[in-house]
This record gives structure tokens, sequence and C-alpha cells, in this order.
């Protein structure tokens, strides 16, 4: 009787414990009311892409980090966050372009000498910088993240919208996933992916998303905000963002 009167408090700590890890910061509950402002009703695909606000601008294929053309079928849709506090996403769509993100290319890393990834979001925009059906370099080296996945930045810089940022990637995740058939469990944060070779394996990316660097209810909470704009879709055709 007295081990079981001392058993059951521990159950109950123990279960207030993983409740508290499961829970997302309280910071989204701000986010959320940001993101709450604007229409939320039953979009085409054609309309979610407009609320999106896409703008095409393209590293020139067969120039920098795009001089070996690599394709792609897309399966996974990694989410990063830039961590440059100055940079928004036109300036890291010029470095794209200028080949200014420059990496050391060595075996079993870097694999063209350039970092480069498919879109980069702010709170107003989403600027695409390579096709959808080519491979970057932005996750795991010559793993299944760059081989497989489609890779978004989301801008930190001073004056950004960090709600609305998340809530334009959340809207191009759900587009990514309706067109290419990816399914939600594999919208995954770069965390996902770990990188040979480096310290530690998986990177603390998107870094507002992670609880102390893991995948708990920050990141549930992000995974549900696809969801939901997956669920307005009416569904229809789609360009798709090749
Ligand atoms: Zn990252």
């Amino acid at each position: 009787m007295k081990l079981l009167l001392l058993i059951l408090p521990l159950g109950l700590v123990l279960t207030l414990i993983s409740c508290q890890s499961m829970r997302p910061n309280p910071i989204v509950n701000q986010w959320e009311a940001r993101m709450n402002r604007g229409y939320l009703g039953p979009v085409t695909p054609d309309q979610l892409l407009a609320e999106i606000h896409l703008r095409r601008d393209l590293i020139p294929s067969g120039t920098v980090g795009r001089k070996y053309y690599r394709p792609m079928q897309p399966r996974y849709v990694t989410i990063h966050s830039t961590q440059n506090y100055s940079g928004d996403a036109y300036n890291h769509a010029l470095a794209l372009k200028r080949g200014a993100l420059k990496a050391n290319r060595r075996p079993g890393g870097n694999r063209i000498g350039y970092l480069t990834w498919h879109f980069t979001t702010q709170d107003d925009v989403a600027v695409q910088h390579l096709p959808c059906g080519e491979q970057g370099e932005h996750a795991d080296f010559d793993g299944p993240g760059n081989n497989y996945s489609i890779g978004i930045e989301m801008c930190e810089h001073r004056g950004n919208d960090l709600a609305l940022t998340i809530d334009r990637t959340a809207r191009l995740a759900a587009y990514l996933c309706y067109t290419y058939q990816i399914p939600l469990s594999h919208v995954v944060p770069h965390h996902h992916w770990p990188r040979a070779g480096v310290s530690p394996a998986h990177k603390d990316c998107p870094h507002f998303l992670l609880d102390k660097g893991k995948q708990a209810g920050t990141w549930k909470w992000f995974q549900n905000r696809v969801k939901f704009h997956l669920e307005r879709l009416v569904p229809g055709p789609a360009q798709r963002l090749g």
C-alpha cells in the first residue's frame, strides 16, 4: 500500500513533465494573434499561391550554385531560419545569384562549393531561388535532406514580423505538399537531418520553432499551422514551381 502511494505521485509528476515538454513556447499565442487577422477561409491552389506572394528570382541556370544540373523529385520540405539579423529575402536572392554564399567543397560535405536553397520567406513575400525539381545544398551534404527536399529559409532581420513570416512559410509548405503530394509528416525542420562529420549532427534550426534544440510542442504547433492551410484548400489545378 505504501509502495502504491509512492508510485502514484511519481507517475503524476512524470506525466506533468512530459506534458510540459510537448507544450509549445507561450510566444505562439502572440504569433497566432498576428496570423489570424487576415482571410483564412477556403482557397483554390491559385488563390493560396496568391496569398504566398511568390516572386521568382532564380539563380541563372549553369551559374554558381546552379553550375551543375542536379534533378530532384521532391519528397520532403525542410524548414530553416537564416540567423542573419540584417539580410532580407531580396538580399539573400542577390547573394545567391552572385555566388556570394560559398562553402568548402569536399567529399562527404558540400558538393558544389556553394550554399543554395529553394525559397526565402519574410513577412510580406516569398522569393524563389531554385526550381523545385533541382537539388539544393542546405541540409545534410549528400543526405536525403539535400537529395529529396525543398529548402525554405525564414528571414530574421530586424523589423521583419516573425509571426507573418512563419505563417507565409506554413502556406508555402502547404502549397508544396499539395502540388507534390508530400505528406505532412515530411515537412521537417533542418534539425531532422543529421550532418555527417559535423558536431552537433542535428542543427538547432529553425531555432525559434524548436524547444531547447529539440522537436517538441512548438514544432508540432507549426506542423498544425501547415495542416490548417492544407485543409483550407479546395481541390483544383495547381502550378508546379519547377
Ligand atoms: Zn538550417
